[in-house]
C-alpha cells in the first residue's frame, strides 16, 4: 500500500490538473455515516422516503423526510474535517488541486479551508434550505429553529411554496452548473482521484470514466472495491483520511515543502 501511496503523490507532483472526486466515506471518519455501509442510512431508511418525488406528493411523506433530515442534520452540523479533508485542503494551498468534484452535502471540504471556487458540490449542500418555488434560500439553523418549534414540513415565507434542504434528492434535476462543469473539468484533467465513493450513484459515477476516456490517469481510493478498480491506474482499499495524509505528506517531501 505505501508504495502505491507515493505513486500516487508523484502523479499529483508531476499533473498540471488533478481532480479530487469525493464521496461520503471521506466523511466517515468525520462521524457522518455513508449511505451503504452497514450502519449507513440505508440500513435504518427506505431509500423510497428521500425520493424527490414523494416529497412532492403528500404532506405526511414531506413530514417524514422533515424528520429524516432532520436527524441527518445533526452529526453533519457537528462535524468537524478529518485529516483526509484536511490534505485535499492543503494540496490546493500548495497548488496541486484544480478542483474537488464532491457528492457530499456536508460542507466538509470548506471547514477544512478549500475555497469555494475550487469546490463543486454536485449533490448540494445540507447547509441551505431552498424553496422549491421562489429559490429563495434560507440558512439551515434557521428553519432547524423552526422544526424544534413544532413545524413539521415548513414552508416559504415569502411564497408559501416547499422548503426542502438544498440537497439533490433521488428523482430530482441535478444541478445543471456545476454538472456541467464537474463533465468539462473531468474530461480536462490529467489525474482523477476518487476518494470514499462506492461509484454507483449516477450521473456522478460517471465522471471517473470520463476522465479516464480522456487520458486522465485514475486512482480509486476506498475501503471496499468498486465496479471501476479494474480500469484504475491505482486501486487502493483503506481508510481514506490515512490514505490521504500519507499522500500529503508524500507530495510535501517531493515538493520539498516543510511540514
Ligand atoms: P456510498 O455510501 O454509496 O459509498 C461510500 C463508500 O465509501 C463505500 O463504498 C465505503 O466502502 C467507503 N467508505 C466508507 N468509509 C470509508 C473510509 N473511512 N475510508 C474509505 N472508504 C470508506 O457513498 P457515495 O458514493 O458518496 O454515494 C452516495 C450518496 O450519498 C451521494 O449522493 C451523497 O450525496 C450522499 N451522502 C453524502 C453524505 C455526506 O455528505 N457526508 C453522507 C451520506 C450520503
Amino acid at each position: 500500500m505505501e508504495d502505491k501511496l507515493k505513486q500516487v503523490a508523484q502523479w499529483i507532483v508531476t499533473s498540471k490538473r488533478a481532480v479530487v472526486f469525493s464521496g461520503a466515506g471521506l466523511s466517515t471518519e468525520s462521524g457522518i455515516p455513508d449511505f451503504r455501509s452497514p450502519g449507513g442510512v440505508w440500513d435504518r431508511y427506505n431509500p423510497e422516503d428521500f425520493a424527490f418525488q414523494n416529497f412532492l406528493a403528500s404532506e405526511t411523506s414531506r413530514e417524514r423526510y422533515w424528520q429524516m433530515a432532520t436527524e441527518f442534520y445533526e452529526p453533519i452540523k457537528m462535524a468537524q474535517p478529518n485529516q483526509g479533508h484536511l490534505a485535499i485542503a492543503e494540496l490546493e494551498k500548495l497548488g496541486k488541486l484544480d478542483c474537488v468534484i464532491t457528492q457530499n452535502i456536508d460542507g466538509l471540504h470548506f471547514k477544512a479551508g478549500n475555497s469555494e471556487e475550487r469546490v463543486i458540490q454536485l449533490h448540494g449542500t445540507a447547509i441551505f434550505v431552498s424553496c422549491l418555488s421562489c429559490r429563495k434560500r434560507y440558512n439551515r439553523d434557521e428553519i432547524q429553529e423552526r422544526i424544534i418549534k413544532g413545524q413539521k414540513a415548513p414552508r416559504c415565507d415569502d411564497c408559501g411554496g416547499l422548503l426542502k434542504p438544498a440537497t439533490i434528492s433521488f428523482g430530482q434535476s441535478m444541478p445543471e452548473r456545476e454538472t456541467q462543469e464537474a463533465y468539462h473539468r473531468s474530461s480536462l484533467c490529467d489525474l482523477f482521484i476518487v476518494v470514499g465513493s462506492s461509484l454507483v450513484v449516477q450521473p456522478a459515477a460517471s465522471m471517473p470514466l470520463v476522465a479516464k476516456r480522456y487520458g486522465a490517469r485514475l486512482v480509486i481510493i476506498n475501503r471496499d472495491p468498486t465496479h471501476y478498480d479494474d480500469m484504475a491506474d491505482v486501486a487502493i482499499h483503506g481508510q481514506a483520511g490515512s490514505a490521504m495524509a500519507t499522500i500529503l505528506e508524500h507530495v510535501k517531501k517531493e515538493l520539498g515543502v516543510g511540514k
